[in-house]
């Protein structure tokens, strides 16, 4: 059992009220193979310049995360800048240099094409295809898209929906597909597009979860220090997809349970810029946290 993971590794340059990191390790691949690591091991494909050195590579030595799939090609790496406003909820994308992931054509390595979940990282959805095109027989396929492609390619984009059977998106991105502002309403429309699942991504509101079994919401683990929000959702989704993974059922208590698995590695994540803490973070800590989350929204009702 093991996760295909397609996506951007990239270096980072963000700035936060509370400080700034310049050219670090990011890209939607990367938070989300780490985070997927703890469970399963993990599949990469990506493409990176020769500028991406040892140093960011040894983020994913020693895990279980194979890195035959990324390629290494002439040039700079994906380079991405952004700045959070004081409520960290807002976010500037101050640029995108493409570099060497403007001409990215993902290639599946042969030992990869059996993969049994794939995620689709936020690249072109006919990029996305070209992804699917390759494996054999996925047994679930993963989604992750954003407002660029949603609004650019729209057809293309429900092309490679109707192939799809989970789908993380935020909430500004569920409206704007659906063209419903209800969420319930979107959701619905959504999961018509192919997405049996739809995992609608609130920041720190937290997730709702929509499925057959009606909506499923967990809030965000409140933390007193949030530092960095870059690559929440991609962490979520690799605690989402890593945990269903390893549980190898799909049933509805599982999927709740992989949200709230999702939710406890995001809040890791945000505790430090770049990949930082999900690198030092443990299985233990995770575990506690995890339980944590059931006390956070726990109640009884009266009678
Ligand atoms: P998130 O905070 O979950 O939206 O993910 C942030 C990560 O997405 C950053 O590490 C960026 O390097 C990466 N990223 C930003 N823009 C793009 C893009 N257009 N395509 C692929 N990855 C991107």
């Amino acid at each position: 059992m093991s996760i295909l993971v397609v996506g951007s590794v990239a270096f980072d340059t963000v700035e936060t009220p509370f400080g700034k990191a310049e050219k670090v390790l990011g890209g939607s691949a990367s938070f989300f193979s780490v985070a997927a690591s703890f469970f399963v091991p993990v599949n990469l494909v990506g493409v990176v310049g020769t500028d991406f050195g040892d140093k960011e590579r040894g983020a994913f030595v020693g895990r279980d995360i194979d890195l035959t799939g990324l390629e290494t090609v002439e040039g700079k790496t994906f380079h991405w800048g952004g700045k959070y406003s004081f409520d960290l909820n807002s976010r500037d994308t101050l640029f995108t240099d493409l570099n060497v992931f403007a001409t990215f054509k993902p290639k599946i390595p042969a030992a990869y094409r059996q993969s049994q979940q794939v995620f689709l990282g936020n690249i072109d959805p006919v990029l996305q295809r070209g992804v699917l095109d390759q494996v054999e027989k996925p047994e679930l396929v993963a989604c992750d898209t954003m407002n660029f492609w949603i609004s650019g390619q729209p057809e293309e984009l429900k092309r490679t929906l109707a192939r799809v059977d989970v789908l993380l998106i935020n909430d500004a991105e569920a409206r704007q597909l659906s063209g419903e502002w209800n969420l319930v309403k979107a959701a619905r429309a959504i999961r018509g597009m192919g997405p049996k699942t739809l995992v609608v991504k609130k920041g720190e509101h937290g997730v709702v979860m929509f499925t057959e079994a009606g909506a499923f919401a967990a809030p965000a683990y409140p933390l007193e220090d949030v530092f960095d929000p870059t690559g929440a959702g991609d962490t979520f989704a690799g605690g989402f997809l890593g945990y269903l993974a390893a549980a190898q059922h799909r049933d509805e208590e599982t999927l709740r349970r992989a949200v709230v698995m999702g939710s406890t590695l995001a809040s890791f994540n945000v505790e430090a810029f770049s990949l930082d803490r999900l690198l030092t973070l443990t299985r233990k800590e995770i575990d506690e946290r995890f339980r944590l989350f059931k006390r956070l929204t726990h109640f009884e009702t009266l009678g």
